[in-house]
């Protein structure tokens, strides 16, 4: 079940995929980072996305889906690109995610957002705001309207859809879907502060009606933790005016894609926030919560840090490495007070840094705790 920590004798395996844009800029520094550690991985790389479907014709092709179903976790950079945005729906960089959650069954997406203290200044919102803010957004990944059926439509060459007067994506879960996500959450509370918000729009839509009554359901087996339901217009509204006020939000596929990125904000910049994306075997696929970032790709200027967090997350969640994973986390909270900044979170009175001299410090940091 996701969370719980078997130990592990065999040699750890860890697949790699850099995909698109800053991808193999930020993937590069979280190696560098991992390599550091006294552990031995053995890790392989593959390509994902815009890169795999220029070299294979497919953004997800057989080798990368056989390599990641293989390892224990998957180290996941970015992909897409808005040149491919005239593509075929399926031959879209983005579609290899997809494709990863479906056939890894990776269906509990957990998002930490965590105001560090010494960024609480680039926040978007009042430092008393969010200062300790330190929340959890489970977003529930392989259900919704993004898995909706019929979603097919026929594209024309170009992308776009000549007479074509509706378009439509249907929205479902199933109860075992809901049920899953809920246990994942309710148990992943009672590790925090036993506080679950859980968020739908059961005013309007059936699907979220059914699945206020299914977490309801699934929460009589957890009376020590405590639940309350909120529309998502709400929480959207609530996580910018009090979001201390949240420990544990839980919703689903769509409404967490959207909160999630909200709630990124408020610590500081999207390149400081970690994912994972967790299957019922404990095997998962780490990842920054940010995109390619084409804007700022092959500039040395990303934030590696959300990848080198989703490291750690990585060690923690599905490698069993607690302690390895503590170290990379004192680690990225030492170059943070350093004053050592990548141009994201750069603020008056500390340092810039590009991605490989951001890498380099959390590697320093990492080997100076070993030595001391
Ligand atoms: P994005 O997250 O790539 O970028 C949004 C903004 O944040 C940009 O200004 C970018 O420069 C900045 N940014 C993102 N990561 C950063 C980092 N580490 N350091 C500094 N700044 C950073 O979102 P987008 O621009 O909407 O999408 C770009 C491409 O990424 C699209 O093709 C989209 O489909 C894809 N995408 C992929 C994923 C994924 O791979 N999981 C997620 C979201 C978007």
């Amino acid at each position: 079940m996701v969370g719980t920590n078997t130990p592990r004798k065999f040699q750890i395996k860890i697949a790699v995929l850099p995909g698109d844009g800053i991808g193999t800029e930020i993937v590069a520094e979280a190696i560098k980072v991992l390599k550091v550690l006294d552990l031995s991985f053995e890790m392989e790389t593959a390509l994902v996305g815009g890169a795999a479907y220029e070299a294979h014709g497919h953004p997800l092709p057989p080798a990368t889906l056989e390599l990641a179903k293989a390892a224990d976790a998957i180290l996941f950079g970015a992909v897409g690109d808005w040149k491919y945005d005239s593509l075929d729906r399926p031959l879209r960089p983005e579609q290899a995610i997809l494709g990863l959650r479906k056939n890894l069954s990776l269906f509990a997406n957990f998002r930490p957002a965590i105001c560090y203290e010494q960024l609480v200044n680039a926040s978007s919102l009042k430092p008393e705001l969010v200062s300790g803010l330190d929340i959890l957004i489970i977003r529930e990944l392989t259900g919704d309207i993004y898995f909706g059926q019929p979603r097919g439509r026929r594209v024309a060459t170009d992308g776009h859809f000549p007479g074509t007067q509706e378009a439509f994506d249907t929205m479902r879960y199933s109860k075992p879907e809901i049920e899953r996500i809920a246990h994942v959450t309710f148990q992943a509370a009672r590790k925090r502060n036993k506080k679950v918000t859980s968020v739908d729009k059961s005013n309007v839509l059936e699907t979220f009606q059914f699945w206020k009554d299914v977490v309801t359901e699934v929460h009589a087996q957890y009376p020590d933790v405590a639940l309350d339901h909120m529309y998502v217009d709400n929480a959207a509204m609530q996580l910018v005016k009090e979001p201390k006020k949240f420990d544990v939000i839980v919703t689903g596929n769509m409404f967490g894609d959207i909160l999630s990125d909200e709630a990124s904000m408020l610590t500081g910049s999207i390149g400081m926030l970690p994912s994972a994306s967790l299957n019922a075997k404990n095997q998962g696929l780490y990842e920054p919560s940010h995109g390619s970032a084409p804007d700022i790709a092959g500039k040395n200027i990303a934030n590696p840090l959300a990848t080198i967090l989703s490291a750690a997350m990585m060690l923690r969640f599905s490698l069993n490495q607690t302690a390895a994973a503590d170290r990379i986390e004192s680690a990225v909270s030492a170059v943070l007070s350093q004053g050592l900044r990548t141009a994201d979170i750069y603020s008056q009175g500390t340092q810039k840094v590009s991605t490989q001299q951001m890498g380099d410090a959390v590697v320093a940091a990492i080997t100076k705790t070993s030595k001391g």
